[in-house]
């Protein structure tokens, strides 16, 4: 079987490999004319375990193609689907720019039957708005060519993403068509062939049901952050209480972590879009509302932590920042608290000595293109990317933990605290013991 996937990046380039390590011939398709050169290269543009060896192997066997030019595969493939990215607008509105631009082209050049089936996280009425593009299109072509369009909403999480999609906890398709209903089966049988989990619904419904899961997961880090901000207040240990709560059946242990706010491309910018949903129907979601709220503020506690010591002018401190990707497993900083806090400190005149075992690249990136904005008036020559968490450490008055990457979790502290100026550790991860740092002679603070 033939399939092509529009849109390379997180989502696309682990669902082509995955599908072709199942003997799927696949051609991925982008527009970024140097990521596809690279991919051919055999250069992955994202960290992601076990991606690069899948990729490679596949590619070697001739089952991955890559390519710009989705007209090359168009009309050699039944099924394409589209992993195009869908942004924010200024509104906390999806973007459906990149969806709409794939189904105008696969209109514009189709000559037989087309399943288009939508990967990205799109708003409930995005399935239509594809279909009624395609058909315009084939209209201006003055011909009438049968087309299906399914929602098939991708659950992968960076950092084990290659797991994730190679056994599912489950697949959802929405669509109106048996024949897309046997495609869908068919390519995603071997995925599941033990314990066949597809489910099956209508398209508003599996539109949704992407926003929901997220929805749900945001909450829960809201809600913990919440209670774990009361503990500090009223002296209770909010590590103590999600054990005690993990442990109902009911609950649950898992995503009952306090830290320093969730980050990453995908909670912020669902839980926008699902808000601006509700609020274009005439609907508040409220409690989203407030676990957005939440969020934004947990993204700056280690900040006024620091503040509470220091003060808002922290001009001759220098802080050690380990970690700065959104979470373990990834180089993805978008949204990443780190990032955001280290803004913070420029602005109120410290220095950064920042490390992250993979995301130091795209972190330079990130700081080189802001500097290069008009009116930032933050100083970035005053952060210098470590070699590794020893080197962020030295001298440092602070130690500020954002990514829980496994490398942190038992450092040398002798050594450490020999090096710092000051032996100011804030945990963002809580994953220190408390009493241990404490009796290693730390000034020791966690969330919650
Ligand atoms: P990404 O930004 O990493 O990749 C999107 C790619 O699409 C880019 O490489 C871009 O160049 C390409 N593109 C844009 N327009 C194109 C066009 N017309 N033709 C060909 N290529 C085009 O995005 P991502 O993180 O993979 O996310 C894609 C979608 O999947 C989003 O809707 C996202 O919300 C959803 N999603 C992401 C994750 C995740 O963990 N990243 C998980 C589940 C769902």
């Amino acid at each position: 079987m033939k399939i092509a996937i529009v849109g390379t990046g997180y989502v696309g380039l682990v669902s082509g490999a995955c599908f072709a390590e199942m003997g799927v011939n696949v051609t991925c398709v982008d527009i970024d004319t140097k990521k596809i050169e690279n991919l051919k290269k055999g250069i992955i543009p994202i960290y992601e375990p076990g991606l690069e060896d899948i990729v490679f192997r596949n590619f070697k066997a001739e089952r991955l193609h890559f390519t710009t030019q989705l007209a090359d595969v168009l009309n050699d493939t039944e099924v394409i689907f589209s992993a195009v990215g869908t942004p924010p607008n200024q509104d906390g509105s999806a973007d459906l720019q990149y969806v709409l631009d794939v189904a105008r082209e696969i209109g514009s050049k189709m000559i037989n039957y087309k399943l288009l089936v939508t990967k990205s996280t799109v708003p409930v009425g995005t399935a239509k708005l594809v279909r009624q593009t395609i058909q315009q299109e084939l209209d201006k072509r003055g011909i009438s060519i049968p087309f299906d369009v399914a929602s098939n909403p991708e659950f992968l999480k960076e950092g084990d993403a290659v797991n994730d999609f190679m056994s599912p906890d489950r697949v959802v398709v929405g669509t109106e068509s048996e024949k897309a209903k046997e495609l869908l089966t068919k390519l995603y049988r071997p995925f599941l062939l033990n314990n066949f989990r597809v489910i099956f619904m209508d398209i508003p419904s599996a539109e949704m049901t992407k926003y929901a899961a997220n929805s749900m997961l945001a909450t829960r880090i809201s809600f913990m952050n919440d209670i774990a901000n009361l503990c500090e207040i009223v002296g209770a240990d909010v590590n103590m209480v999600r054990k005690g709560i993990g442990t109902d059946a009911r609950i649950g242990g898992k995503f009952l972590y306090a830290g320093s706010g969730y980050g990453g491309s995908c909670f912020p910018k669902d839980v926008k879009a699902l808000i601006h949903t509700a609020q274009e129907n005439g609907y508040a979601l409220r409690l989203l509302q407030a676990v957005e709220e939440v969020n934004h503020s947990q993204k700056e506690v280690l900040f006024r932590k620091l503040v509470k010591r220091w003060g808002e002018d922290m001009s001759g401190k220098t802080v050690a920042i380990w970690g700065l990707a959104f979470k373990p497993n990834t180089d993805d900083i978008r949204e990443a608290p780190a990032l955001e806090v280290m803004e913070k400190l420029l602005k109120a005149g410290a220095e950064i000595r920042a490390f992250d075992p993979i995301a130091i690249p795209a972190s330079k990136a990130r700081l080189e293109f802001l500097a290069q904005q008009k009116n930032n008036g933050t100083d970035y020559s005053k952060v210098y990317f470590a070699n590794d968490i020893y080197d962020a450490a030295d001298e440092a008055d602070a130690l500020l933990l954002f990514t829980e990457w496994k490398e942190f979790r038992m450092p040398s502290w002798n050594v450490i605290k020999k090096s710092m100026k000051n032996p100011l550790v804030l945990d963002g991860r809580n994953i220190y013991d408390k009493a241990d740092m404490k009796e290693q002679g730390f000034d020791y603070e966690g969330i919650g």
